[in-house]
């Protein structure tokens, strides 16, 4: 018989978990999604962004993918802790997709508290703030790969990116995109998307959200042809063959050929909008 509360949109019952039983979730086998989201204030609305984390476990080691906000060390701590307790492999890499607080701010915490992982990806500048951990810091470029056993965590091209030393990661068996700001949108905390993945957000208006966060912290896509980088997304994740998309600030993706769409909607539609200028109230990026 079927379950009543199990609907299209709601495949896995998520729904019914309370927000703080939802996380760490696993989005795809063995890839793990951490942290907690930040509210934000814009035009009299509370916008709730993500500062997301994400293990991926193989079979002999784990890597982490970005560190959170420094608001959230304890939250990603807890929840690192209980996927080694469950069984995760050894923490033996960790990459940040870019050198901005929400995505390395923990990078400090995390070398001091995991001595056996290194920094793996764009290391630029940070042997200057940690000269002590110099030894344990590897470039990737794009097309490198680490073996974590029976799959490979690879550096790949950056198509939507803050900083020019920015990398996107990519798991190459369950072919998970992790692309850092890119897929940037917040949610809505009083709808109870917390914890969510996109698809479950039945309410989440994806082209809004993404325009939003895009006007306040990508303001490069105001002097950009986004039709050309959503050309060059399509064109990654068909060549990837990716799956499922696990971005730093948005609701995790697992339908990439419905939402993808959605979310571009956003970026072509924020870089004809005149910039509403970053304050005290922008989003993080
Ligand atoms: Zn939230
Ligand atoms: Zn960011």
């Amino acid at each position: 018989m079927l379950d009543k509360r199990r609907s299209h949109s709601d495949p896995n019952g998520m729904l019914d978990v309370p927000v703080a039983q939802r996380m760490p979730r696993e989005i795809a086998p063995g890839v793990f999604w951490i942290g907690d989201c930040l509210a934000q204030r814009h035009k009299g609305k509370v916008y709730h962004g993500y500062n997301a984390a994400f293990l991926v476990a193989g079979e002999d080691a784990s890597i982490l993918v970005e560190t959170g906000h420094p608001k959230d060390f304890p939250v990603i701590e807890r929840h690192l802790a209980e996927l080694f307790a469950r069984g995760a492999p050894p923490l033996k890499y960790l990459f940040v997709t870019h050198q901005e607080t929400p995505h390395c701010g923990g990078l400090g915490r995390i070398l001091k508290a995991f001595p056996d992982a290194l920094l793996v990806g764009d290391i630029s500048d940070y042997h200057l703030a940690f000269p002590q951990y110099e030894q344990r810091m590897r470039a990737m470029r794009e097309g490198d790969a680490i073996d974590l056993g029976g799959r490979s965590f690879m550096a790949v091209e950056p198509v939507i990116r803050d900083l020019r030393t920015t990398w996107w990661g990519f798991d190459t068996r369950e072919r998970v995109l992790f692309p850092g700001d890119g897929f940037a949108y917040s949610h809505y905390h009083e709808d109870g998307h917390c914890g969510l993945v996109a698809e479950e957000a039945v309410s989440l208006d994806l082209p809004d959200v993404s325009s939003t966060f895009a006007d306040l912290a990508l303001f490069w896509t105001k002097f950009a042809d986004m039709n050309v980088y959503c050309d060059r997304l399509d064109h990654l994740i068909a060549r990837l063959g990716v799956t499922t998309i696990a971005p730093t600030h948005g609701l995790p993706i697992t339908d990439v050929v419905a939402t993808v769409p959605k979310v571009q909607a956003g970026l072509k539609a924020a870089a004809l909008m005149p910039e509403s200028g970053t304050n005290e109230k922008a989003a993080a990026s």
